[in-house]
C-alpha cells in the first residue's frame, strides 16, 4: 500500500514470532481462545468506559457489545471482530509489536527450553499465536479517537500501518483478519469453530457469533406446474392456516409449490452459558468449575484446581465470590513477594468488569489464590480510585479471607496427609509415592510458605492459620502434622509445645539437644524452612501453650532430685569454664539437665538469635 508506513517489530517480539511461525506444535488451536480473550478485553474497556461517560458506545450496532467470527473459504481468510475500544494508530505500533512486554523474553526462554506453547496467554503475548495458523495478518482498528488503521504483517520481522481507506468503517473496534496457511485449512470449518467456542471460550461473557450457514426450507412453485398466477404465490403460505369452509374449494385452484432446503447465512450464538458465579452452587458440576479456572488461570491444561469456594456474602455488602486453589505455585511466587502485589482476583461490580487489578481484595499472602469477586454493593459509575477506597470493600476482604481460611481447612480436613491402612505398606515400601499422601500434602507443599507468612503478617487469623499449619517432628515417621494433633500426643506434665530450627531434618535428627527429649520420648517439631524462623517470632503461642525452641535457654524437663547435688559438685568447674570463656564469649555457663550422652552444649538466650538464624542471617549478607 502506498501510504504505509513500516515499522521493525522489537527484537525479542520477532524472535517470538519466529518460533511461532517455525513451530511444530500439535495444538494450534490456541490462537482462537487468544484472539477472543483480546476481543473480550476490549469490550471489557469500553463497557468501563461508558459507566462514567455514555457516549463513547456511540449509537446503532455500535453499542453492541458483541464478537463475531466470519469465515471466508474461498480466500482462505478467518476474521474475527469485536466492538471493543479499538486501537489508535499509536496503540497499534506501541500493543502489536514495539514494545516487548516484561513477558516476551521470559516466554521465548521458556520455548527454548521447551515451554508448554498453551500458557502463552499468560505471559501476555496472546496475541502472537496468529503465527501459529496464519502466514499473514491484518489487524484493522477504529478507536473513537483516531481514524480507522490497517496493521498487517507476514511475520517477516517487519509490519506497516497505514490508514484505512478500503475497508468496510468498522465503526468501532477491531477486525483480525488471518489469511490461513494451507495446512490450517480446518479453521475454515464452522463446525471447527463452533468446538473450540465451546472448548477454550464458554465463560467469555459477551455473545460471541458465527456467521454460520443454515439450511432453511423454501417453498417454491414445482417445476412441472406452469401455473400463470404466480401473484397469488406469497399469499397462499399465510392463508393456510385458515380451514376456511369457502377458501376450501380455490385450494385447488393454486398453484402447486414444493418445499427445497436453500443455503442461507446467519448470526448463530456459540455462548450461552449464564455466568457461573450468578448461579446457585449446588447447580454447578466439578466439571464447570474446572473449566472455569482454567479459563481464568489462562491454563487449559488438564490439571484440577486443588480446591474451590463459591459463596454468596449477604448483609450490609452483597457480593458473590469464586475462589480457587491452582494446582501448582507459579514458580515466581515466593520470589517476587515482597515487590510485587499481584492479585489474581478479577472485580466485577454488577456484572461488569471493572479490574483485574485491584490489590485491595486480597492480603499479599493470599496471592496465589484465583478467582473473581462481583459486588452489588459497590458503586458502578466512580473512578477506579473512588472504588478503591470505597468503605465496603474492608468488608468484602475480610470475608474474602476467612472463605479462603475455610477452603483451606476443609482441604486439610477431607484429605489430610496421613496413611490410609490399606495403603499404608505400599507407602512405607516407597516413601517418595505422592499419590499415596493426601491433598492436604500437595497443598502444604506448593502454599505452605504463604501459610507461614500469613502468620507472620495477619495478625487477626493469626490462630486460624496457625490451625493449618503442617510440619514434620521427631515421631511423625515422615508425615505432616498439625499443631492441634501435636496437643492432643502431649506427655502429661508436658506445658510446652517443643520445636527445633535447622537446615534439615537429617542434620537435626543428629542433634544433641534432642537426647534427653528421645529419651522421654518428648516430641519435638522440625522447622527447617529459613521462613520459620521469622514465623516462630510471631507464633508465641497456641491454644495456651507456649513454644520453646530447644536450643534456646529455659528448656525445663521436669527437676530430679539429684539436680542440686549435681550443680554443687561441679561449681568450681562451672566457675572456671565462665572465666576462661570470657565475657564476650558466652553470658553465663549453668549445669543442666537437657542433655544425656553430649557433655556439654551451648545454648541461646531466650531472646537472641539461634544458631540456625546466625547461620540464615550470615548467607544471607554474604
Ligand atoms: P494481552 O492480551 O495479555 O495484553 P496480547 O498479546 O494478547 O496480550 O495482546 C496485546 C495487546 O494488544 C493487548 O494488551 C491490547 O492492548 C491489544 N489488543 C489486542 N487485541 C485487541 C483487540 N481486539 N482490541 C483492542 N486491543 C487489542
Ligand atoms: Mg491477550
Amino acid at each position: 500500500r502506498s501510504n504505509a508506513e513500516k515499522f521493525e517489530f522489537q527484537a525479542e517480539v520477532s524472535r517470538l514470532m519466529d518460533i511461532l511461525i517455525n513451530s511444530l506444535y500439535s495444538n494450534k488451536d490456541i490462537f482462537l481462545r487468544e484472539l477472543i480473550s483480546n476481543a473480550s478485553d476490549a469490550l471489557d474497556k469500553i463497557r468501563f468506559l461508558s459507566l462514567t461517560d455514555k457516549e463513547v458506545l456511540g449509537e446503532g450496532d455500535n453499542t453492541k457489545l458483541e464478537i463475531q467470527i466470519k469465515l471466508d473459504k474461498e480466500n482462505k481468510i478467518l476474521s474475527i471482530r469485536d466492538r471493543g475500544v479499538g486501537m489508535t494508530k499509536e496503540d497499534l505500533i506501541k500493543n502489536l509489536g514495539t514494545i516487548a512486554k516484561s513477558g516476551t523474553s521470559a516466554f521465548v526462554e521458556k520455548m527454548q527450553t521447551g515451554g508448554d506453547l498453551n500458557l502463552i496467554g499468560q505471559f501476555g503475548v496472546g496475541f502472537y499465536s496468529v503465527y501459529l495458523v496464519a502466514d499473514y495478518v491484518e489487524v484493522i482498528s477504529k478507536h473513537n479517537d483516531d481514524k480507522q488503521y490497517v496493521w498487517d504483517s507476514k511475520a517477516d520481522g517487519a509490519f506497516a500501518i497505514s490508514e484505512d481507506t478500503y475497508n468496510e468503517p468498522l465503526g468501532r473496534g477491531t477486525e483480525i483478519r488471518l489469511h490461513l496457511r494451507e495446512e490450517a485449512g480446518e479453521y475454515l470449518e464452522e463446525s471447527k469453530l463452533k468446538e473450540l467456542v465451546k472448548k477454550y471460550s464458554e465463560f467469555i461473557n459477551f455473545p460471541i457469533y458465527l456467521w454460520a450457514t443454515k439450511e432453511v426450507d423454501v417453498e417454491v412453485p414445482a417445476e412441472d406446474d406452469d401455473s400463470s398466477d404466480e401473484e397469488e404465490k406469497p399469499e397462499s403460505t399465510e392463508g393456510e392456516e385458515k380451514e376456511d369452509e369457502d377458501d376450501k374449494e380455490e385450494d385447488e385452484e393454486k398453484p402447486k409449490t414444493k418445499t427445497i432446503k436453500e443455503k442461507t447465512y446467519e448470526w448463530e450464538r456459540l455462548n450461552d452459558v449464564k455466568a457461573i458465579w450468578l448461579r446457585s452452587p449446588k447447580e454447578v458440576t466439578d466439571e464447570e468449575y474446572t473449566k472455569f479456572y482454567h479459563s481464568l488461570a489462562k491454563d487449559f491444561g488438564d490439571e484440577k484446581p486443588m480446591a474451590w469456594s463459591h459463596f454468596n456474602a449477604e448483609g450490609d455488602v452483597e457480593f458473590k465470590a469464586v475462589l480457587f486453589v491452582p494446582p501448582k505455585a507459579p514458580a515466581d511466587l515466593y520470589e517476587s513477594y515482597y515487590n510485587s502485589n499481584k492479585s489474581n482476583l478479577k472485580l466485577y461490580v454488577r456484572r461488569v468488569f471493572i479490574s483485574d487489578e485491584f490489590d485491595e481484595l486480597l492480603p499479599k499472602y493470599l496471592s496465589f489464590l484465583l478467582g473473581l469477586v462481583d459486588s452489588d454493593t459497590l458503586p458502578l459509575n466512580v473512578s477506579r480510585e473512588m472504588l478503591q477506597q470505597h468503605g465496603s470493600l474492608k468488608t468484602i476482604k475480610k470475608k474474602l479471607i476467612r472463605k479462603a481460611l475455610d477452603m483451606i481447612r476443609k482441604l486439610a480436613e477431607e484429605d489430610p496427609d496421613e496413611i490410609h491402612d490399606q495403603d499404608k505398606k505400599e507407602v512405607e515400601e516407597s516413601k517418595e509415592n505422592d499419590e499415596k499422601r493426601g491433598q492436604y500434602a500437595k497443598f502444604w507443599n506448593e502454599f505452605g510458605k504463604s501459610v507461614k507468612l500469613g502468620i507472620i503478617e495477619d495478625a487477626t487469623n493469626r490462630n486460624r492459620l496457625a490451625k493449618l499449619l503442617r510440619f514434620e517432628t521427631t515421631t511423625s515417621d515422615g508425615k505432616l502434622t498439625s499443631l492441634d494433633q501435636y496437643i492432643s500426643r502431649m506427655k502429661s506434665g508436658q506445658k510446652d509445645i517443643f520445636y527445633i530450627t535447622g537446615s534439615s531434618k537429617e542434620q537435626l535428627e543428629k542433634s544433641p539437644f534432642l537426647e534427653r527429649l528421645k529419651k522421654k520420648n518428648l516430641e519435638v517439631i522440625f522447622f527447617t524452612d529459613p521462613v520459620d524462623e521469622y514465623l516462630m517470632q510471631y507464633l508465641m503461642d497456641y491454644e495456651d501453650k507456649k513454644f520453646q525452641n530447644v536450643s534456646k535457654e529455659g528448656l525445663k524437663l521436669g527437676k530430679d532430685s539429684k539436680d542440686k547435688e549435681v550443680k554443687e559438685s561441679f561449681k568450681e568447674l562451672t566457675k572456671w569454664w565462665k572465666e576462661t570463656l570470657a565475657s564476650e564469649n558466652v553470658d553465663d555457663v549453668k549445669i543442666s539437665n537437657r542433655l544425656a550422652d553430649t557433655p556439654c552444649v551451648v545454648v541461646t538466650s531466650k531472646y537472641g538469635w539461634s544458631a540456625n538464624m546466625e547461620r540464615i542471617m550470615q548467607s544471607q549478607t554474604l
